[in-house]
């Protein structure tokens, strides 16, 4: 079980090396190695291997990628990034940041080979769930989880994906409804795509609008959709923006707290063990100084 958590500093977000001035407390994944103190230990990097062009075309479409994969990526990265409300601290080298998420998306690829061979992973890190078929949205470029699932050979219908962060898998759910991948994902009420977007909304197989007065009740939804599907190999994107003591505004409708977090993920780990399926986990969404906790509470009762 203990070399079942891809953790790596180079593999974290690394937004500041770049010069974009996001203020997401990047260190989150070494907070839970930390509360985890021996359990854990960074993995030997060359075990990641970037996925390549092939790769994402099996989640985007071909005019998305030839632009994520000529000049047209300084756009591409603008606008995923809304770039216009930052000013940067340094020359963004676009190519350097292409290939760092490449890079990032590989850990998945090595979570799901993980997943395969022991039944269950956890990646502290990815989890670019907003993006879609035709292009990145909400600070995910290109959709690591589905891209490197697929590369596995995983069977899209097979694919179960249960999404507990804050905002709504939307990305997932414009590419799981192509391809015929179950979704479910939990979310707040109205809050995902931001109201003063163009984009479309999407459904996802399940969606489950959720607030802070369903913390009592969660549990018993869970169970409930989880009944509904039924898959062979089961995805879970477990952000921590739910978490009360999670820091973002934008997600102060949802607030649950740390022993419903940790309740939520070990029921949803426990079904799907139960199952006797391959379960791989990442991290997603999760800001500020406490957004480790609800990850490493629950990792340390697993180990
Ligand atoms: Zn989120």
């Amino acid at each position: 079980m203990e070399n079942s958590i891809i953790f790596h500093p180079s593999l974290s977000a690394r937004f500041e090396d770049f010069g974009i001035p996001i203020p997401i407390i990047d260190e989150r994944a070494q907070k839970v190695v930390s509360h985890l103190k021996r359990k854990v230990q960074a993995i030997p990097i060359e075990q990641v291997k970037p996925l390549i062009k092939d790769d994402l075309l099996k989640v985007h479409c071909d005019n998305y990628i030839d632009h994520f994969f000529s000049q047209e990526i300084e756009r591409v990265i603008y606008d995923c990034y809304d770039l216009q409300n930052y000013s940067l601290t340094k020359e963004l080298n676009y190519s350097s940041f292409r290939d760092h998420l490449l890079f990032q998306a590989g850990a998945s690829d090595l979570g799901i080979k993980l997943a395969i061979e022991n039944g269950f992973s956890f990646f502290l890190g990815g989890g670019m769930h907003h993006a879609r078929y035709k292009k990145g949205f909400g600070f995910c470029p290109i959709h690591d989880f589905l891209a490197a699932a697929l590369k596995n050979g995983i069977t899209p219908q097979d694919i179960v994906v249960i999404d507990i962060d804050a905002h709504q898998g939307d990305g997932t759910a414009d590419i799981g409804n192509k391809l015929g991948v179950q979704t479910i994902s939990f979310h707040m009420k109205d809050g995902w795509p931001l109201n003063d977007h163009s984009l479309e909304k999407v459904h996802s197989t399940f969606d489950i609008g959720i607030n802070s007065s369903d913390e009592e009740k969660i549990l018993q939804k869970t169970q409930e959709v989880l009944e509904k599907v039924s898959g062979k190999f089961y995805i879970v994107v477990a952000g921590t923006d739910a978490y009360e003591k999670d820091e973002l505004p934008g997600t102060q409708s949802l607030k649950f707290n740390l022993e419903t977090m940790v309740s939520w993920q070990k029921l949803i780990y426990e079904e799907i063990k139960k199952r006797n399926y391959p379960q791989y986990w990442l991290n997603a969404g999760g800001y500020g100084r406490f957004s480790w906790e609800p990850t490493a509470h629950f990792l340390n009762e697993l180990l």
